[in-house]
């Protein structure tokens, strides 16, 4: 109860969550409390997780933030949070986010924008709380849910976790299911949960991930022990340090940070080696090229006639077209049209094949470089949190911010932000931490000697 009260009350200051299931909460929160009474329960028995607002919950409204989904409350339970919900875990609320989580400021939400519990030293200027599960992240910075889910198709978990001093994680594509998420790019969407530490993140990713038969890409196999491996030592292991992510132009708080870490793992009994990334130039016009593409088909089902918003038109095309048009914010209609250009027959072999091989190459990189390392370590975004507004307008610069975490949904490979220290301003900045498919466990131990 203390948890929905606070989770209520914070709905002012920052807007973090899209609905509430009083009953359904209280009554999951009575059986946790009757098992912790006969001292059973799960891996997080009576721990309140918000959900993101694209993970079906069942019977409680799930909207993606997108006026399109208006009232949509699916009969059915995502496997995620089914997941969760059988270790122990208390539905809190849904969480707001950017529309169809295409964005990086949680400013394309149909619910409005949240505000990052954080604020700069001497402001009051409200800062975005990064995107795309800018909710989720605000709701665990906030201290009102033990931890939350998210989806990272780009960067939307790992990126609102360093604007808010919080842990994000993402798995190898395939470890946590996506049956039950409201699907963006389908290649690139990788569920997975956000914490204060990087152990609770452990537990939230051990929980939540695991073979699923109702989904097609779902990795076949057991979940290791990632709670035992965020507290393994790290000495001995190899971290590499990728020339190409020194960007121009990087504030120099950001390469300082970048360099602590360095030095922190090295104090762990790491050895540094520097390694080579040569395709990360072509990271984000491949991204943006991918998940545009895969984003149109995925929206194709909204039609005005199975879910949520209809739009009466004079006839079925006009229908389609009325529900299309009122139902999608500016940025998902911007998304279909890229998607639908670089999917076009003229277009198709020069855009969307070549992107393809670009994603080979781009996978491949990370194949050599770990033959030389077992975690490569980069700083999370090239900014601490930007105030609400300054890039709302200006697609290509939003787009800028996701150029560290692209390359690790591009390559499937697993990947997570660890809060690292403040900026000069007093806001937290993140540091990531990739391995190789299926290492999650180095990811942990790493994550764990950086906190
Ligand atoms: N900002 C990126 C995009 O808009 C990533 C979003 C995400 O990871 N869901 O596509």
């Amino acid at each position: 109860t203390a948890a929905l009260d606070a989770a209520e009350a914070s709905q002012g200051a920052l807007n973090a969550f899209t609905a509430f299931d009083r009953d359904k909460t209280l009554a999951m929160a009575k059986a946790s409390d009757d098992k912790l009474a006969k001292g059973e329960g799960g891996l997080i028995e009576g721990a309140p997780i918000a959900v993101k607002d694209l993970f079906a919950v069942d019977g409680v409204s799930t909207t993606a933030c997108s006026h399109i989904l208006d009232g949509f409350k699916p009969p059915y339970e995502s496997t995620v949070t089914s997941k969760l919900w059988a270790e122990g875990g208390v539905f809190l609320g849904k969480t707001n986010m950017d529309e169809f989580a295409m964005g990086s400021s949680n400013e394309t939400s149909y619910f409005g924008n949240v505000i990052n519990p954080w604020r700069a030293n001497g402001s009051d200027a409200q800062l975005t709380p990064g995107g795309s599960s800018g909710g989720s992240a605000a709701a665990v910075a906030a201290d009102i849910a033990y931890g939350a889910t998210g989806t990272d198709t780009g960067g939307s978990i790992r990126q609102p976790a360093a604007f808010t001093g919080t842990v994000g994680v993402k798995g190898t594509y395939g470890r946590a299911s996506r049956w039950g998420a409201v699907a963006f790019a389908s290649s690139l969407d990788h569920p997975g949960p956000f914490a204060r530490t990087v152990k609770d993140s452990a537990i939230l990713m051990q929980a939540m991930s695991g073979h699923d038969p109702k989904e097609s890409t779902s990795l076949p196999l057991d979940v290791p022990d990632w709670i035992a491996a965020a507290s393994a030592s790290v000495k001995g292991k190899r971290i590499g340090v990728p020339k190409e992510y020194v960007m121009d132009g990087m504030p120099s708080e950001i390469e300082k940070l970048w360099q602590q870490g360095v030095d922190w793992l090295k104090a762990a009994g790491c050895e540094i080696v520097d390694v080579s990334l040569p395709h990360t130039k072509y990271a984000l016009p491949t991204y943006y090229i991918i998940n545009p593409a895969e984003a149109s088909s995925n929206l194709a089902r909204y039609d005005g006639m199975r879910y949520g918003l209809r739009v009466e038109g004079s006839n079925l095309t006009d229908t389609y077209e009325k529900s299309r048009a009122e139902g999608f914010g500016d940025e998902v209609q911007r998304r279909v049209l890229m998607g639908t250009y670089v999917l076009s027959a003229g277009y198709y072999d020069a855009y969307y094949l070549k992107a393809l091989k670009v994603r080979r190459r781009i996978l491949e990189d990370f194949e050599k470089a770990f033959e030389k390392c077992d975690a490569l370590l980069t700083p999370s975004t090239p900014s601490a949190a930007f105030a609400l507004g300054t890039k709302s307008d200006d697609p290509i610069s939003m787009y800028l911010n996701d150029i560290f975490t692209v390359t690790a949904n591009i390559a499937g490979v697993p990947a997570m932000s660890v809060p690292a220290g403040l900026d000069a301003s007093g806001l937290p900045l993140g540091l990531q931490i990739i391995t190789p498919a299926l290492d999650e466990a180095t990811m942990f131990s790493v994550g764990a000697a950086l906190e």
